[in-house]
Parts: C-alpha cells; structure tokens; sequence
C-alpha cells in the first residue's frame, strides 16, 4: 500500500509512549497517518460504551471547574457509572472543595522546544496553591493500576517536566522548581486510593534528558522495528496490517495489567462539547 510519510514537529506523551512500546506503532500512526479500524478490544460494544462515558466524565469535571453549579452537572451523570463516578467524584472533598481555593487551569495547554520538536501536553487540571502546583489527570480505568507502572509511564515523566519548562506563566513568570510539583492520578473507580507523583531535580534532569534523546532518535529514525512483545499486538489497531492476529485482545482476559485499560485513556482533541 502506497502512503504519505509526514514529517512530526510535535511530539506528544502519546506519541512518545507509543514510539517506546512499538516503533512500528509510532510509524503508522503519526508518520503515515495510516487509520486501520481493526477494534483494539473485546467486547468491542461495552469497551466503546466505557470509553465514551470516560470522555463524558472529563467533561463533566472540566465543567465543574469552569464554576457550572454541581447540582446542574449531575443532571448530566446520565448511566450507572457516570452516576457512580460523579458521586465518588462529590465526595472526595479535597478535590470539590479546591474549587474557590486554588488558582484553577483546566485543560491547559502547555508546549516548549525540545531538541528538533515541539513537546506539547494537555492537562486536566492545573491547581495552583501556596507555592504548589498540583496536576491532576482523572482516570476512568477498571483496575487500579500499579504505582510503578504509573511511574514509568511517558504521561507522569513527560507531564511534571513540561510543567518545569513551561509553566512560569502560571507562577506570576517565574518557572516552578520541580520540588514544588506534583502529579496526582485521581481513579474514578477508586476514589480512595489516588497515586501521587511528587517531583524533585534529579528527576527532573533525567526526565529532560531521557525526552531529549528520544526527540533526536525520533528525529533521525530510518528504520521502525515491529515491538518483540507480542502482548502489546493484542490490543494493538493495526494488528492486521502487521499480520499479528485478527482477532482482538479480550479485557477479562488480559494477562498485562494495564495493557488494554490504557486505550481508554481520554485524549482530549476526542471530546465533543456537551451543552450545559
Ligand atoms: S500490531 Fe504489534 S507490531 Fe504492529 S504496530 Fe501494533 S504493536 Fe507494533
């Protein structure tokens, strides 16, 4: 099949995470564009209910931190989990109650140069307070995940570093040392039980340096390898084009923890408005 090659100036945690699992992957996605709707888990219906009220989710959050009043946003919490999700989301007090306390960026946008690239995230929630920056990233996934699988993750590194290089315009021009940063994964499912990602310098330092060197691999790559690690084929939407099986990866079956969890991730170019 003939395809267009297109040459990648920005690069993303999705990008990157996906350049990490399968270079393979990175290649069809973001260089040929190539769109392959094979159905990255079964059962394709209910996986697709679920990741459409994960969208919802975000919005409804991101609506109450604009100031829409709570009681009109629950009007919204229309399906059993939307429902269940709201009302953990109600009464996890530190988080309700930061609203009118904290200084408040919702889905905010953040970009700095990085090597030959841009890197760009878009966050949640931003929460400013007493000299802390908090990012929050809400998550609607079934399992609760490890803390060190979190931790490794291209979000959590790429997430706090670019809240460093490019986040001085939310602490009054001076950038924020990464020792007043932290990431917090709040679980719709577990509202007990956040992961919490503080940060310090020498993390900071070998996060840049770990995304600098990926930005001149992906800037030089000439060849894009099919991953070794069959699992990650599974769930994997181009796994016909790679010949590495039809059939898609069952949820309940999932031998990898989180492998098939993390496609329901919201990326937030996928969410429609929602007229309140
Ligand atoms: S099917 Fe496997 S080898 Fe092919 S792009 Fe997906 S993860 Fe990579």
């Amino acid at each position: 099949m003939a395809t267009q090659t297109f040459q990648l100036t920005t690069l993303s945690q999705s990008s990157l995470q996906d350049y990490m699992d399968c270079a393979q992957r990175f290649k069809l996605r973001y260089l040929d564009r190539l769109s392959y709707p094979a159905a990255e888990t079964e059962p394709t219906l209910e996986n697709e209910k679920h990741q459409q009220e994960g969208e919802y989710f975000h919005r409804l959050l991101q609506q109450y931190f604009i100031g829409i009043p709570a009681q009109q946003i629950a009007k919204f919490a229309n399906t059993v989990n939307l429902q269940k999700w709201w009302e953990n989301f109600q009464s996890a007090k530190d988080l309700v109650e930061m609203k009118g306390k904290s200084s408040l960026h919702t889905e905010a946008t953040l970009s700095a140069p990085l090597g030959k690239h841009r890197l760009l995230a878009k966050y949640d929630l931003i929460a400013v307070q007493d000299g802390k920056a908090i990012i929050y990233d809400w998550k609607t996934y079934r399992k609760r995940p490890r803390n060190e699988w979190l931790s490794a993750r291209m979000q959590t590194r790429v997430y706090r570093a670019l809240l460093v290089q490019a986040g001085a315009h939310l602490n009054n021009g001076r950038p924020f040392e990464p020792e007043q940063i932290e990431m917090i994964y709040w679980f719709a499912d577990f509202p007990d039980d956040p992961a919490r990602f503080p940060y310090t310098s020498v993390q900071f330092q070998r996060d840049w340096d770990t995304l600098l060197k990926l930005s001149e691999e992906v800037a030089s790559a000439s060849s894009y390898p099919l991953t070794e690690d069959r699992q990650k084929c599974l769930f994997c939407t181009y796994r016909s084009y790679c010949e590495r099986g039809i059939r898609a990866g069952d949820m309940e079956q999932a031998e990898s923890e989180m492998e098939a969890e993390e496609l329901f991730d919201v990326n937030f170019e996928q969410i429609g408005e929602i007229a309140f």
